[in-house]
């Protein structure tokens, strides 16, 4: 297997370098002096159980058509995002710089502090709660928490929840397909590098 290249953060914009760009017009500024402390790992599809279509770019920018599927009609008028989603082949599309509040997590709390959105990156996985996620996505996620660890002493491999967990009753995602155990070694196997 050839190791992939890694990813770079430039730390004035938060964009991620090379990465394919749609940003969104629905996020807004993190409260003054908050930073990002959490990553929430979210899954989705568009139709639901569908994969490959343009409709999650859609979404959050802004211009889902309401007509394009039964099921829009009412996804279309949602104000969402996430900083970046993981296709199922790997590919990552990002819509929100990491400095700025994207608006993945609606109502939650995470270790008794609510609005999650405030202080955490959401990473949106491709896929449904119930079908396996690829190897191509680990492989991605991976890449991505050892980037934004680096970049925000902020975060570190402990700090990395589930949508379900922050919103327990209201979202089920990333789902029972999500294995957590690969997610877990992965981040722990990428310590930062960084001095001190
Ligand atoms: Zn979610």
């Amino acid at each position: 297997m050839t190791r992939p290249t890694p990813l770079q953060l430039e730390p004035l914009t938060g964009l991620l370098a090379g990465v394919r760009q749609v940003l969104s017009p629905h996020f807004d500024a993190r409260p003054q002096g908050v930073a990002p402390e959490l990553i929430v790992v979210h899954g989705i599809s568009l139709p639901a159980g569908e994969f490959g279509g343009p409709w999650i770019d859609h979404l959050f920018a802004g211009d889902l058509p309401a007509d394009a599927h039964p099921s829009f009609r009412d996804t279309a008028t949602l104000r969402v995002s996430a900083h970046v989603l993981v296709s199922r082949d790997g590919n990552i599309t990002q819509y929100v710089p990491f400095g700025m509040r994207a608006w993945h997590a609606g109502q939650s709390q995470y270790q008794g502090r609510t609005g999650c959105n405030d202080f955490s990156i959401g990473i949106e996985l491709e896929g449904t709660d119930q079908i396996p996620y690829t190897d191509a996505q680990y492989e991605s996620l991976a890449a991505l928490i050892r980037v934004l660890i680096s970049a925000y002493p902020t975060l570190c491999a402990e700090r990395i929840t589930g949508h379900s967990d922050i919103a327990p009753g209201r979202k089920t995602d990333p789902g029972p397909a999500f294995d957590w155990g690969r997610c877990r070694r992965a981040a722990a196997s990428q310590r930062p590098e960084r001095l001190g």
